[in-house]
Protein backbone atom coordinates (compact mmCIF):
# COMPACT_ATOMS: atom_id res chain seq x y z
CA UNK A 1 0.00 0.00 0.00
CA UNK A 2 2.02 3.05 -0.75
CA UNK A 3 0.48 6.32 0.96
CA UNK A 4 1.25 9.75 -0.77
CA UNK A 5 0.52 13.37 -0.31
CA UNK A 6 0.67 15.18 -3.73
CA UNK A 7 -1.33 15.34 -6.41
CA UNK A 8 1.77 14.40 -8.92
CA UNK A 9 2.31 11.10 -6.88
CA UNK A 10 -1.92 10.21 -7.11
CA UNK A 11 -1.61 10.35 -11.18
CA UNK A 12 1.21 8.65 -11.14
CA UNK A 13 1.02 5.59 -9.30
CA UNK A 14 -3.13 5.41 -10.62
CA UNK A 15 -1.81 5.50 -14.28
CA UNK A 16 0.56 3.05 -13.60
CA UNK A 17 -1.94 0.61 -12.66
CA UNK A 18 -4.55 1.60 -15.36
CA UNK A 19 -1.87 0.61 -17.60
CA UNK A 20 -1.81 -2.76 -15.94
CA UNK A 21 -5.83 -2.94 -16.74
CA UNK A 22 -6.39 -2.26 -13.55
CA UNK A 23 -10.35 -0.64 -13.52
CA UNK A 24 -9.62 2.36 -10.45
CA UNK A 25 -11.97 2.64 -7.45
CA UNK A 26 -12.26 5.69 -4.76
CA UNK A 27 -13.69 5.31 -1.55
CA UNK A 28 -13.66 9.71 -0.76
CA UNK A 29 -13.25 9.86 3.42
CA UNK A 30 -12.86 12.51 5.84
CA UNK A 31 -10.77 9.56 8.00
CA UNK A 32 -11.34 8.51 11.58
CA UNK A 33 -12.24 5.10 9.12
CA UNK A 34 -14.58 2.73 11.42
CA UNK A 35 -16.73 0.09 10.25
CA UNK A 36 -19.08 1.75 7.41
CA UNK A 37 -16.23 3.08 5.57
CA UNK A 38 -14.43 -0.46 5.79
CA UNK A 39 -17.67 -1.34 3.98
CA UNK A 40 -17.15 0.54 0.85
CA UNK A 41 -13.45 -0.11 0.82
CA UNK A 42 -14.67 -3.77 0.67
CA UNK A 43 -16.95 -3.14 -1.96
CA UNK A 44 -13.94 -1.58 -3.99
CA UNK A 45 -11.97 -4.81 -3.52
CA UNK A 46 -14.48 -6.94 -3.94
CA UNK A 47 -15.41 -5.50 -7.56
CA UNK A 48 -11.52 -5.83 -8.35
CA UNK A 49 -10.30 -2.36 -8.39
CA UNK A 50 -6.99 -0.61 -7.47
CA UNK A 51 -8.62 0.73 -4.86
CA UNK A 52 -8.16 4.57 -3.69
CA UNK A 53 -9.19 6.28 -0.03
CA UNK A 54 -8.98 9.79 0.13
CA UNK A 55 -8.32 11.00 3.66
CA UNK A 56 -8.96 14.66 3.95
CA UNK A 57 -10.91 16.59 6.43
CA UNK A 58 -12.60 19.01 4.21
CA UNK A 59 -12.85 22.64 5.88
CA UNK A 60 -14.89 23.72 2.95
CA UNK A 61 -17.69 21.64 3.58
CA UNK A 62 -18.11 22.55 7.53
CA UNK A 63 -20.23 25.89 7.64
CA UNK A 64 -19.01 28.48 10.59
CA UNK A 65 -19.34 26.86 14.07
CA UNK A 66 -19.25 23.44 13.08
CA UNK A 67 -16.97 20.79 14.68
CA UNK A 68 -13.99 21.09 11.75
CA UNK A 69 -11.13 21.65 14.46
CA UNK A 70 -12.59 18.87 16.29
CA UNK A 71 -13.39 17.04 13.60
CA UNK A 72 -11.91 13.05 15.01
CA UNK A 73 -8.46 12.90 13.35
CA UNK A 74 -6.97 9.60 13.58
CA UNK A 75 -3.93 8.93 10.16
CA UNK A 76 -2.29 6.27 12.21
CA UNK A 77 -5.15 3.78 12.99
CA UNK A 78 -6.75 5.08 9.68
CA UNK A 79 -3.68 3.61 7.61
CA UNK A 80 -3.27 0.25 9.26
CA UNK A 81 -7.17 -0.05 9.00
CA UNK A 82 -6.80 0.66 4.85
CA UNK A 83 -3.75 -2.15 4.79
CA UNK A 84 -5.68 -4.84 6.90
CA UNK A 85 -8.17 -4.04 4.38
CA UNK A 86 -5.97 -4.14 0.70
CA UNK A 87 -6.23 -0.57 -0.13
CA UNK A 88 -3.60 -0.30 -2.81
CA UNK A 89 -3.51 3.89 -2.45
CA UNK A 90 -4.13 6.07 0.23
CA UNK A 91 -3.87 9.97 -0.99
CA UNK A 92 -3.35 12.35 2.47
CA UNK A 93 -3.22 15.99 0.93
CA UNK A 94 -2.92 18.83 2.56
CA UNK A 95 -5.64 21.86 2.67
CA UNK A 96 -2.89 23.73 0.18
CA UNK A 97 -2.27 21.10 -1.64
CA UNK A 98 -6.34 20.73 -2.57
CA UNK A 99 -6.82 24.38 -2.53
CA UNK A 100 -4.25 26.09 -3.33
CA UNK A 101 -3.72 29.60 -2.44
CA UNK A 102 -7.01 31.17 -4.03
CA UNK A 103 -9.98 28.91 -5.16
CA UNK A 104 -12.53 30.58 -7.16
CA UNK A 105 -14.18 27.87 -8.57
CA UNK A 106 -16.95 26.34 -7.23
CA UNK A 107 -19.16 23.37 -8.27
CA UNK A 108 -22.75 23.89 -6.97
CA UNK A 109 -25.84 21.64 -7.77
CA UNK A 110 -28.82 23.49 -7.42
CA UNK A 111 -32.40 22.03 -6.32
CA UNK A 112 -31.28 18.98 -4.67
CA UNK A 113 -29.20 20.82 -2.02
CA UNK A 114 -31.59 22.96 -0.98
CA UNK A 115 -33.91 20.73 1.58
CA UNK A 116 -33.53 18.61 4.26
CA UNK A 117 -29.29 19.24 5.46
CA UNK A 118 -29.07 21.98 2.72
CA UNK A 119 -31.42 24.03 5.24
CA UNK A 120 -29.27 24.06 8.42
CA UNK A 121 -25.91 23.65 7.15
CA UNK A 122 -25.76 26.89 4.07
CA UNK A 123 -22.93 26.42 2.06
CA UNK A 124 -22.05 22.35 3.28
CA UNK A 125 -22.90 20.24 -0.41
CA UNK A 126 -20.95 23.13 -2.24
CA UNK A 127 -18.62 22.18 -0.37
CA UNK A 128 -18.76 18.21 -0.74
CA UNK A 129 -19.59 18.66 -4.57
CA UNK A 130 -16.59 20.83 -5.12
CA UNK A 131 -14.18 18.33 -3.18
CA UNK A 132 -15.53 15.26 -4.57
CA UNK A 133 -15.52 16.79 -8.29
CA UNK A 134 -11.62 17.48 -7.67
CA UNK A 135 -11.14 14.20 -6.38
CA UNK A 136 -12.46 12.51 -9.40
CA UNK A 137 -10.25 14.69 -11.22
CA UNK A 138 -7.47 14.17 -9.43
CA UNK A 139 -7.72 10.37 -9.71
CA UNK A 140 -9.86 10.00 -12.08
CA UNK A 141 -11.41 6.75 -10.93
CA UNK A 142 -13.76 4.46 -12.77
CA UNK A 143 -16.15 3.74 -10.18
CA UNK A 144 -16.45 6.06 -6.74
CA UNK A 145 -18.24 4.75 -3.69
CA UNK A 146 -20.80 6.17 -1.44
CA UNK A 147 -22.58 5.34 1.87
CA UNK A 148 -26.53 5.49 1.75
CA UNK A 149 -25.76 6.96 5.19
CA UNK A 150 -25.72 10.44 3.88
CA UNK A 151 -28.30 9.90 0.86
CA UNK A 152 -28.87 13.54 0.23
CA UNK A 153 -24.78 13.55 -0.81
CA UNK A 154 -25.21 10.34 -2.36
CA UNK A 155 -28.06 12.01 -4.54
CA UNK A 156 -26.42 15.57 -4.88
CA UNK A 157 -22.91 13.99 -6.33
CA UNK A 158 -24.95 11.50 -8.74
CA UNK A 159 -26.52 14.29 -10.26
CA UNK A 160 -23.55 16.25 -10.15
CA UNK A 161 -21.53 13.10 -12.18
CA UNK A 162 -24.77 13.10 -15.06
CA UNK A 163 -25.11 16.50 -15.13
CA UNK A 164 -21.35 17.42 -15.66
CA UNK A 165 -20.73 14.78 -17.52
CA UNK A 166 -18.32 12.94 -15.47
CA UNK A 167 -16.88 9.83 -16.95
CA UNK A 168 -17.62 7.67 -13.54
CA UNK A 169 -19.90 5.37 -11.65
CA UNK A 170 -21.22 5.90 -8.49
CA UNK A 171 -22.45 3.47 -6.29
CA UNK A 172 -24.22 4.06 -2.98
CA UNK A 173 -23.43 1.17 -0.38
CA UNK A 174 -25.74 0.14 2.62
CA UNK A 175 -25.57 1.67 5.57
CA UNK A 176 -23.76 0.07 8.49
CA UNK A 177 -25.27 0.39 12.15
CA UNK A 178 -24.27 -0.56 15.41
CA UNK A 179 -26.26 -3.43 17.21
CA UNK A 180 -28.71 -0.90 18.53
CA UNK A 181 -29.29 0.64 15.35
CA UNK A 182 -27.66 3.68 15.44
CA UNK A 183 -25.99 4.49 12.23
CA UNK A 184 -22.27 4.52 12.41
CA UNK A 185 -20.76 7.55 12.25
CA UNK A 186 -17.23 9.52 13.13
CA UNK A 187 -19.24 11.76 15.11
CA UNK A 188 -20.83 8.97 17.48
CA UNK A 189 -17.51 9.43 19.46
CA UNK A 190 -18.61 12.65 20.70
CA UNK A 191 -21.42 10.52 22.63
CA UNK A 192 -21.52 9.69 26.32
CA UNK A 193 -22.62 6.23 26.93
CA UNK A 194 -26.79 7.90 27.86
CA UNK A 195 -26.79 9.65 24.40
CA UNK A 196 -25.25 6.72 22.52
CA UNK A 197 -28.09 4.62 24.08
CA UNK A 198 -30.64 7.40 23.43
CA UNK A 199 -29.80 7.60 19.87
CA UNK A 200 -30.97 4.46 18.64
CA UNK A 201 -34.46 6.15 19.14
CA UNK A 202 -33.55 7.45 15.16
CA UNK A 203 -33.48 4.08 13.97
CA UNK A 204 -36.12 2.84 15.75
CA UNK A 205 -38.12 5.96 14.89
CA UNK A 206 -37.50 5.39 10.41
CA UNK A 207 -38.58 1.66 11.45
CA UNK A 208 -41.60 2.35 13.10
CA UNK A 209 -42.72 4.59 9.76
CA UNK A 210 -41.43 1.80 7.69
CA UNK A 211 -44.12 -0.60 9.47
CA UNK A 212 -46.70 1.84 9.73
CA UNK A 213 -46.71 2.87 5.94
CA UNK A 214 -46.41 -0.53 5.07
CA UNK A 215 -49.56 -1.27 7.33
CA UNK A 216 -51.32 0.97 5.19
CA UNK A 217 -50.63 4.51 6.82
CA UNK A 218 -49.48 6.83 4.07
CA UNK A 219 -50.08 10.16 5.32
CA UNK A 220 -47.00 11.88 5.89
CA UNK A 221 -47.83 14.13 8.42
CA UNK A 222 -49.23 11.53 10.89
CA UNK A 223 -46.07 9.55 10.26
CA UNK A 224 -43.95 11.77 10.77
CA UNK A 225 -45.85 12.76 14.23
CA UNK A 226 -45.31 9.17 15.25
CA UNK A 227 -41.29 9.67 14.68
CA UNK A 228 -41.28 13.12 16.17
CA UNK A 229 -42.75 11.31 19.54
CA UNK A 230 -40.68 8.25 19.43
CA UNK A 231 -37.64 10.83 19.00
CA UNK A 232 -38.71 13.39 22.01
CA UNK A 233 -39.24 10.43 24.44
CA UNK A 234 -35.34 9.78 24.37
CA UNK A 235 -34.14 11.66 27.43
CA UNK A 236 -31.10 13.44 25.74
CA UNK A 237 -32.86 14.45 22.87
CA UNK A 238 -31.82 18.14 22.09
CA UNK A 239 -32.93 19.36 18.94
CA UNK A 240 -34.55 17.83 15.93
CA UNK A 241 -33.37 19.73 12.87
CA UNK A 242 -36.15 17.80 10.52
CA UNK A 243 -37.78 14.68 10.46
CA UNK A 244 -38.87 14.45 6.62
CA UNK A 245 -40.35 11.90 4.00
CA UNK A 246 -39.82 13.09 0.36
CA UNK A 247 -39.08 12.00 -2.92
CA UNK A 248 -36.38 9.63 -3.53
CA UNK A 249 -35.53 11.71 -6.66
CA UNK A 250 -36.47 15.13 -5.97
CA UNK A 251 -36.24 15.17 -2.18
CA UNK A 252 -39.70 17.25 -2.30
CA UNK A 253 -42.16 16.84 0.83
CA UNK A 254 -44.93 13.92 0.33
CA UNK A 255 -47.73 14.63 1.22
CA UNK A 256 -49.01 10.66 0.76
CA UNK A 257 -46.59 7.41 -0.23
CA UNK A 258 -47.60 5.82 -2.53
CA UNK A 259 -44.87 3.55 -3.24
CA UNK A 260 -40.74 4.40 -2.85
CA UNK A 261 -39.89 7.05 -0.31
CA UNK A 262 -37.23 8.57 1.47
CA UNK A 263 -37.33 9.08 5.37
CA UNK A 264 -34.89 11.76 6.50
CA UNK A 265 -33.94 13.20 9.80
CA UNK A 266 -31.50 15.19 11.31
CA UNK A 267 -31.23 15.28 15.39
CA UNK A 268 -28.97 16.96 17.59
CA UNK A 269 -28.68 14.09 20.71
CA UNK A 270 -27.00 16.54 23.17
CA UNK A 271 -24.11 18.52 21.48
CA UNK A 272 -24.29 16.30 18.48
CA UNK A 273 -26.00 16.47 15.51
CA UNK A 274 -26.66 13.07 13.82
CA UNK A 275 -28.10 12.58 10.83
CA UNK A 276 -30.29 8.91 9.73
CA UNK A 277 -32.21 7.50 6.50
CA UNK A 278 -34.02 4.66 5.13
CA UNK A 279 -35.41 4.25 1.95
CA UNK A 280 -38.57 2.72 2.02
CA UNK A 281 -41.07 0.88 -0.97
CA UNK A 282 -44.56 -0.14 0.36
CA UNK A 283 -45.43 -2.09 -2.50
CA UNK A 284 -42.37 -4.62 -2.09
P1 LIG B 1 -17.15 10.64 5.93
O1 LIG B 1 -15.78 10.23 6.30
O2 LIG B 1 -18.08 10.76 7.09
O3 LIG B 1 -17.18 11.82 4.99
O4 LIG B 1 -17.74 9.44 5.08
C1 LIG B 1 -17.08 8.93 3.96
C2 LIG B 1 -18.00 7.98 3.24
O5 LIG B 1 -18.38 6.91 4.11
C3 LIG B 1 -19.32 8.66 2.80
O6 LIG B 1 -19.66 8.21 1.50
C4 LIG B 1 -20.30 8.19 3.83
O7 LIG B 1 -21.63 8.15 3.35
C5 LIG B 1 -19.78 6.79 4.11
N1 LIG B 1 -20.27 6.32 5.41
C6 LIG B 1 -20.17 6.96 6.60
N2 LIG B 1 -20.80 6.26 7.56
C7 LIG B 1 -21.31 5.14 6.97
C8 LIG B 1 -22.07 4.04 7.43
N3 LIG B 1 -22.45 3.93 8.69
N4 LIG B 1 -22.43 3.10 6.53
C9 LIG B 1 -22.07 3.19 5.23
N5 LIG B 1 -21.34 4.22 4.73
C10 LIG B 1 -20.97 5.19 5.58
Amino acid sequence: MEVVKTITEVRSLVKSAREQGKTIGLVPTMGALHVGHISLIERSVRDGCFTVVSIFVNPTQFTPGEDFEKYPRSLNTDLKICKDNKVDLVFVPTAEEVYGKEMLTWVNVEKLTEPLCGKFRPGHFRGVTTICAKLFNIVIPDVAYFGQKDAQQAIVIKKMVADLNMPLEIIACPTVREPNGLAVSSRNQYLSPDERKDAACLYNALQRCEQMAKSGITHTPQLIAEMRKIIEAAPTVKQIDYIEIVDTHSLQPLEKITDKALLALAVKIGATRLIDNILIDTTS
